[in-house]
C-alpha cells in the first residue's frame, strides 16, 4: 500500500475522537513543502548516473522540521512525504519542540563504492543546504544511512554556509558532536515501551519469546536490550538475506558477531534457516518489526502467531493488516510511540550541540526512559479512557498538541 495513503487512513481513523477544528486536520493531510532534486553522480569508472532525491517538510507548528534521510531503491516522493507526516505525529507525542521532516535518495547503496557513496551524500547535502539548518530542518540517519553519512552531510553543509553549525544534523559521530547513546536509542526506547506495555498488560516478568524482523541499527539493538533489560528469549531473527529460527534461543552476542563478520545472517549455524518474509509467521509471543514499511498486510496478517507486535520500523503494518490483527486480539504498539527513542536522543544531541555541553550515556538513557515512560502512560490512559486502539490514541494526543500550536499561530499568510 502507498505509505501516504496509509498515513491518511490512520489520521482519518482518529478524526471521530478529535475535538479540533476540521480545517487544521485538513492542513495535516498535506506537506508544507517538498524539495525534489536530481543528483548527477560522477562514477568511479567514468560517466555519470542521475539519482532522484527528496526532502519533505510536513508541518512545523511545534518547531523546526526533524527527520531522517533514507537511502533505498524504493524511496519515492510519496514515501518521503508519509515518513515526514509520521515524524510530525511522533515528535508531538514525545513532547519534543519539533515538527516533521524526512528525506531520501532512491539508490541501492550496495552498487556504490565508498567514494561514490561519499560524493552522492555530499551532492545531497549540497542540494538540501538551503532547505535545512539548526532552527529550520534537522536531518538524521534512517535506513542505510549512519553517522559517517551525517559527517559528510555536516561537512558539506558547513563548507557551503561558511560557519560551524553542529546542531543542523543529528546522529553524528561522537568527535563531531554526536551524543552518547544515539546509536542505541531507537532500540533502547522501543524496549522501554515494550517493558511498559508488558507491565500494563500484566505480563512483565513472564517467560515470553521474541522474533525480530530486521537486524540493522534498530533491530540489532532491540535484540540486545530485550535480552539485557527484560531477560527475554529471542527465538527468530532475520535480515534481508535470511532468517534464523531456534526455539532454544538466539543470543545477541552470537548473532551480531556472525553478522559483523559475514555481513549477512545467511549460513548462521545454530538454527533453522528460512526465507526472511516468513519471519512474521513464526512461533513467538512478541513480534518486533524493525525493517521496512508494509511488512504485515492483508496477505500475511492471518498467519501472525504473536500476541503483541512492537512497531519499530515506520509504517510496518498496513491498515488492512492491522484490522486482521486487531480482530485476532493482537496488541499493536504503534511506531509513532515505539520508535521515538531515536528522535528523542537526537533532540538531546541538538541541545548538547547548542549549549556546548556533553552528557553521559547514563544521563541520556535515564532522560530517555523518563520521557518514553511518560508518553506510554499518557497514550495508554487515552486508549483505555476512550476505548480506542493504541494508534488512535497516539493520533488523538499528537493532533491535539499540534492543533493547539496551530490555533495560537493562526493560518497566515
Ligand atoms: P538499517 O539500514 O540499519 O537496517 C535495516 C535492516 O532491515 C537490515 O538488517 C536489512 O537487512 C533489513 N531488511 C531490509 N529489507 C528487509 C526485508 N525485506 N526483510 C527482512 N529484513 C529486511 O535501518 P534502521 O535504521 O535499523 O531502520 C529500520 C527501521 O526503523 C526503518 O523502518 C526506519 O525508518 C525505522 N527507524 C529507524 C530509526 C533510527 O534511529 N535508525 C528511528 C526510527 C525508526
Amino acid at each position: 500500500m502507498n505509505p501516504r495513503e496509509m498515513f491518511l487512513q490512520q489520521l482519518e481513523q482518529a478524526v471521530p475522537y478529535l475535538t479540533v477544528e476540521p480545517e487544521f486536520v485538513e492542513m495535516l493531510r498535506y506537506p508544507r513543502e517538498v524539495l525534489e532534486l536530481s543528483l548527477p553522480l560522477k562514477l568511479d569508472g567514468g560517466g555519470i548516473k542521475v539519482f532522484s532525491a527528496w526532502r519533505s517538510h510536513h508541518n512545523n507548528a511545534l518547531g523546526p522540521y526533524k527527520g531522517g534521510v533514507r537511502y533505498h531503491v524504493e524511496v519515492n516522493r510519496d514515501e518521503v512525504v508519509a515518513l515526514s507526516s509520521w515524524m510530525t505525529i511522533k515528535c508531538s507525542i514525545a513532547d519534543l519542540p519539533y515538527g516533521g521532516g524526512k528525506g531520501g535518495i532512491s539508490v541501492d547503496v550496495r552498487e556504490l563504492s565508498r567514494n561514490e557513496l561519499e560524493n552522492l551524500s555530499r551532492l545531497y547535502a549540497f542540494g538540501i543546504s538551503r532547505f535545512v539548518g539548526t532552527d529550520y530542518d534537522i536531518p538524521a540517519p534512517d535506513v542505510y544511512t549512519n553517522p559517517q553519512v551525517m559527517a559528510w552531510f555536516l561537512d558539506t553543509f558547513e563548507k557551503v554556509r561558511g560557519w560551524s553549525e553542529p546542531s543542523a544534523f543529528t546522529g553524528k559521530p561522537i568527535p563531531l558532536g554526536g551524543s552518547l547513546g544515539r546509536s542505541d536509542s531507537t532500540g533502547k526506547g522501543g524496549v522501554i515501551i515494550l517493558r511498559e506495555a508488558l507491565r500494563a498488560m500484566g505480563c512483565l516478568g513472564k517467560d515470553l519469546t521474541v522474533g525480530i524482523q530486521g537486524f540493522g541499527n534498530v533491530g540489532s539493538r532491540a535484540h540486545r536490550f530485550v535480552e539485557e533489560d527484560l531477560g527475554l528469549k529471542v527465538v527468530a531473527v532475520c535480515d534481508s538475506a535470511a532468517g534464523i529460527y531456534n526455539p532454544a534461543g538466539l543470543k545477541y552476542a552470537d548473532i551480531s558477531a556472525y553478522k559483523n563478520d559475514k555481513r549477512s545472517l545467511k549460513g548462521f549455524p545454530e538454527g533453522e534457516e528460512f526465507f526472511p518474509d516468513l519471519l512474521v509467521e513464526k512461533d513467538m509471543d512478541i513480534l518486533v518489526l524493525a525493517a521496512l514499511g508494509g511488512a504485515v498486510d492483508d496477505k500475511n496478517a492471518g498467519g501472525v502467531k504473536a500476541k503483541i507486535v512492537l512497531e519499530l520500523a515506520n509504517g510496518p503494518i498496513t491498515p488492512e493488516g492491522e484490522a486482521i490483527l486487531s480482530d485476532k486480539g493482537v496488541a499493536i504498539i504503534p511506531d509513532v510511540l515505539a520508535n521515538a527513542g531515536g528522535v528523542i536522543v537526537s533532540c538531546f544531541e541538538w541541545i548538547q550541540g547548542r549549549s556546548g555541553d556533553s552528557w553521559s550515556e547514563d544521563f541520556v538513557f535515564s532522560k530517555l526512559d523518563e520521557r518514553m515512560t511518560r508518553s506510554f502512560k499518557e497514550l495508554w490512559s487515552i486508549k483505555e479512557g476512550k476505548n480506542i486502539s493504541f494508534r488512535q490514541a497516539a493520533y488523538v494526543k499528537a493532533v491535539g498538541r499540534i492543533v493547539d500550536a496551530m490555533r495560537f499561530r493562526g493560518i497566515w499568510p
